[in-house]
């Protein structure tokens, strides 16, 4: 015959204010986990561990506790809307520009004046029209900015771009089509420091030698830019 496995049981309770979910099973030692998002705190308990030993452990296991609920969740950093209302902060090439609306232009611009975004109309602009005017600049801009890097970059990586396109990309913030060296880029890179966008077209370029993202890929750019570990931290996307 053998053994009946015993039913693990699950069952909450109270130490010092602390709600516990208890786990009596098979196990040899006490094992405490506490879940920084969540704020559950789990105990795995052997069958053979008294309640008062159980609750010992966690009132040794205080501290410990307190500092883990306390952690603060890393958040993702997600951009707030933007309204593009007079005064809005509006970042741009790695800064923040305050906007400014200017009514009774000849048609509609944006352009930057000193420390401002200034969105010139012939009239007052829905949020969609103002915002389509700010991504028209995102975008002249990148438009003018990135075939300077390709071109100082081609004669030093020893490859050629046939190609590069700038759009609207929900997760990456740049990918490579190797076979037809065409390289598309993020809108979004527009609000990134030149550094950055310097970075992700480097990181394209690279892949017209190395598809993968592996060692080789990784020497080529520690040749090129040797802090690039740096920039992908603050970067803090996917490029592809
Ligand atoms: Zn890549």
């Amino acid at each position: 015959m053998f053994r009946r496995k015993k039913a693990e049981t699950t069952y909450e309770l109270l130490v010092d204010g602390n709600k516990i979910q208890v786990t009596r099973k098979r196990i040899k030692t006490l094992r405490l986990k506490v879940n920084t998002v969540t704020k559950k705190i789990r105990v795995s308990c052997p069958y053979r561990v008294s309640e008062q030993e159980l609750i010992d452990f966690v009132q040794c296991k205080r501290s410990w506790i307190e500092k883990h609920l306390s952690k603060k969740i890393p958040s993702a950093k997600k951009e707030l809307p933007i309204n593009y209302v007079e005064g809005d902060r509006i970042p741009f090439r790695g800064e923040e520009y305050k906007l400014h609306l200017r009514i009774g232009a000849k048609k509609t611009s944006v352009r930057i004046e000193d420390q401002a975004m200034v969105l010139a109309s012939k009239s007052e602009l829905n949020k969609e029209k103002k915002e389509k005017a700010i991504h028209e600049f995102y975008r002249t801009h990148l438009k003018n900015e990135i075939p300077k890097l390709i071109e100082k970059w081609e004669p030093v990586m020893k490859v050629s771009v046939n190609e590069f396109g700038v759009k609207k990309m929900k997760t990456r913030w740049g990918t490579c089509n190797i076979r037809d060296k065409r390289i598309w880029l993020s809108l979004e890179l527009a609000k990134k420091s030149p550094e950055l966008l310097e970075y992700v077209v480097v990181h394209e370029m690279v892949h017209l030698h190395e598809r993968l993202h592996n060692q080789r890929f990784k020497n080529f750019m520690t040749l090129f830019l040797p802090n690039w570990k740096e920039l992908q931290k603050q970067l803090n996307g996917r490029i592809d």
